[in-house]
């Protein structure tokens, strides 16, 4: 096994039982390319395979890729964000959503058992029919208490009528008519 310095670059040569030269670029340390080469090579005709055009592509391809990933410190502090949003909108649903219950229980004439908040990406709300329990999406909190409205009164709606079929929406219509606006604000980004 050898070192040598190639442009920016510290190249290591090793010597294995391959048929042809292989080449990669060591995952914590984008300076270091690794490369193994057939025993019947030499070290200087594997360092020289590097001056090959569609090997210096492929480096500077990899060179800008390097330039625009985000470096760990940029992923730690969207991770950061991420949990503080997270924090803020907890505390919003928290200050709304009872007083939405309060309200539009007895308009509809239901009564949900448990609620809970979760982080959950693929629905803004769930209901459970049987057990009245009812789960609301904590990334609702990024958007208008109307569109939060919206959510408590759909889920609350779904105590009376299971299906969303003509009846649901009927229902919708009556007591909360405002309600696809709503939907169509909660298919956008906040
Ligand atoms: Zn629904």
């Amino acid at each position: 096994m050898k070192q040598f310095l190639w442009h920016q670059y510290r190249v290591q040569i090793t010597k294995k039982n391959v048929k042809r030269t292989n080449m990669r670029i060591h995952q914590d340390d984008p300076t270091l390319i690794l490369m193994s080469i057939p025993y019947g090579m030499s070290y200087d005709a594997g360092l020289h395979t590097l001056e090959q055009p569609r090997i210096r592509q492929w480096l500077k391809n990899y060179e800008q890729r390097q330039i625009t990933m985000p470096t760990t410190e940029d992923r730690l502090e969207k991770e950061r964000q991420k949990r503080l949003h997270a924090e803020e909108y907890r505390q919003k649903l928290l200050a709304v959503i009872p007083g939405m219950f309060r309200k539009w229980e007895p308009i509809l004439g239901v009564q949900s058992a448990k609620v809970t908040i979760r982080p959950t990406r693929s629905q803004w709300g769930s209901c459970n029919t049987r057990n009245g329990n009812i789960s609301i999406s904590l990334w609702l909190g990024a958007y208008s208490e109307e569109c939060i409205e919206y959510v408590v009164v759909h889920e609350l709606t779904h105590l009376l009528e299971r299906g969303h079929n003509a009846r649901f929406y009927g229902l919708l219509d009556q007591h909360y008519p405002d309600w696809k606006t709503c939907r169509e604000r909660l298919k956008q980004d906040p």
